[in-house]
């Protein structure tokens, strides 16, 4: 069955060979004793993979890259990065490798990618190590964005490796298998602006283009292009975000994607009761990443990106700017179009509504979910029962009776659709406390509250008895919720 799977399934290198200069050949660490913790079966199908060979001791040495087919060219991959507003001019996979691209049946191209598979060129003073907690949050995490329809990094596997690793104490070493449409980042195209070398920009750039946006093309300026194309995925990525109530933690510019998928779930949260100024990164002390800046701070990411292309455009400084900064003004208007399409989904009210009417429902509706600090979540599940007439359980949670009176009666004067809303409002979302539980449950070597959780979020719109838990917020014992940076 081994040989099927390898034979089948080609680990290509276009990374590799189309930017060497961003590439380093390197190789995973060997696990003294590999074992595997989780499998995402539908995703390896997905891949070509045959779950049971995965399963299998030659399976999960190919899952942390100790066991490749012999045409693989796994590289560290070299990129820059604005953290925290600050340049850092080489970041690059400290602890990850390319594996290399693979198509699936459908033909589609993915990189798969290690995340935690030992010491890189790139490593500064990192041990190139991860651990099963973080590593297992990435799988939980990102699969429930998945599994609520928004673009992102997949998770194909969690393997301890059988390493103590040293942090504040020794933990279980692990290593994460992703999968992305691809790992170009913002600061992939930072880095090779920064060498001056026009034509790798150029390289990188169409690499782009052709993997992610290649209607841009068919333009007059395909540069400009991508960079219309990359502003749009972002917003609409950002829209998604915020619609949901995800606070990504760490939107540096190495963790945006040109593809608009999400990656790099650190130290990422949903929120629960609402505030727009919710933190939750312990290393976020100005509160830069805060939930209601994400928009803005999507924008200030693309601004740096169309720097970065920016001798793409046009040869002239000065219209080379000029264009970017038009395309730049269009970002706000294709983050609120998507994010007010997006809340009039989630009050069940038909997309072609009266702007003139919603939006003032959409407004004045969060001012009554903020002052009470409701939860965003269940609040806005609940509004699908207040849809079918049952208003007690959303009435509950505000604390403005009269207002929230008078604002059903106008919005269900409306004849929101209940079915439709519960199509985009999640009951099951991973809740802080419930990941904590898994994770912790997890590094002692009971995998079974992660796989209950899993399935929880994987299907997060149809409420299943026996569940009930999972759709609560936090008991208060639990308290103010911080995250520590994915380590
Ligand atoms: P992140 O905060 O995960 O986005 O990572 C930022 C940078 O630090 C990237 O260049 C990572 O590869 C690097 N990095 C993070 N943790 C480690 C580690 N334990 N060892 C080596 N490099 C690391
Ligand atoms: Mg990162």
């Amino acid at each position: 069955m081994s040989d099927i799977a390898h034979s089948t399934i080609a680990f290509e290198g276009h990374f590799a060979r189309d930017l060497p200069e961003m590439a380093v050949p390197w190789r995973a660490e060997e696990a003294p004793e590999p074992q595997l913790l989780a499998l995402n079966e539908p995703l390896a199908v997905e891949l070509g993979f045959e779950p049971d060979f995965l399963r299998s001791p030659e399976g999960v040495r190919l899952l942390i890259g100790n066991a490749l087919p012999e045409e693989a060219t796994p590289v560290a991959q070299a990129y820059s990065g604005h953290q925290f507003g600050w340049y850092s001019p080489r970041l690059g996979d400290g602890r990850a490798l390319l594996l290399g691209e693979i198509a699936g049946p459908d033909g589609k191209l993915r990189d798969l990618h290690l995340k935690g598979s030992g010491r890189t060129p790139f490593a500064r003073n990192g041990d190139g190590q991860a651990v099963v907690g973080p590593m297992l949050r990435e799988y939980i995490v990102s699969e429930a964005m998945h599994a609520l329809n928004i673009p992102t990094t997949r998770s194909l596997a969690v393997v301890a490796t059988g390493r103590a690793v040293q942090r504040e104490t020794l933990l279980p070493g692990a290593v994460l298998t992703r999968v992305a449409s691809s790992h170009l980042r913002v600061g992939s195209f930072q880095y090779a602006r920064a060498t001056n070398d026009l034509e790798l920009l150029r390289r990188l750039a169409d690499h782009a283009i052709e993997r992610h946006h290649p209607s841009a093309v068919g333009e007059a300026n395909r540069y400009l292009g991508l960079l219309e194309a990359v502003i749009t995925v972002q917003a609409t990525l950002v829209a998604q975000w915020m619609l949901v109530g995800f606070v990504h933690g760490v939107m540096n510019t190495d963790n945006m994607t040109v593809s608009g998928e999400t990656i790099d779930y650190g130290p990422c949260a949903f929120m629960e009761g609402f505030d727009p100024g919710a933190v939750y990164s312990s290393i976020d002390e100005s509160g830069r990443y805060a939930y209601r800046n994400q928009p803005l701070i999507a924008e200030w990411n693309l601004a740096r990106f169309a720097e970065s292309i920016a001798p793409l455009i046009h040869d002239d400084e000065e219209q080379a700017v000029a264009l970017a900064v038009e395309a730049l003004n269009g970002f706000r208007q294709q983050y609120s179009a998507a994010w007010f399409s997006g809340m009039k989904a989630k009050l069940g009210l038909p997309e072609s509504i009266d702007d003139g009417v919603a939006s003032p429902l959409v407004d004045e509706l969060l001012e009554l979910v903020q002052e009470a600090r409701a939860d965003y979540t269940s609040f806005f599940r609940s509004l699908g029962k207040a849809a079918r007439g049952q208003a007690e359980p959303a009435r509950g949670t505000v604390l403005d009776l009269a207002a929230f009176d008078a604002w059903l009666e106008r919005w269900r004067a409306l004849t929101p659709d209940a079915n439709a809303m519960d199509r985009v409002n999640p009951i099951y979302i991973p809740r802080n406390h419930l990941v904590e539980e898994a994770l912790a449950a997890a590094t002692e070597g009971d995998m079974d509250p992660a796989v209950r959780l899993l399935a929880a979020v994987g299907d997060p719109f149809k409420e299943r008895p026996g569940l009930e838990s999972y759709a609560d917020p936090a008991p208060e014992s639990f308290g103010p919720y911080r995250t520590f940076c994915g380590t």
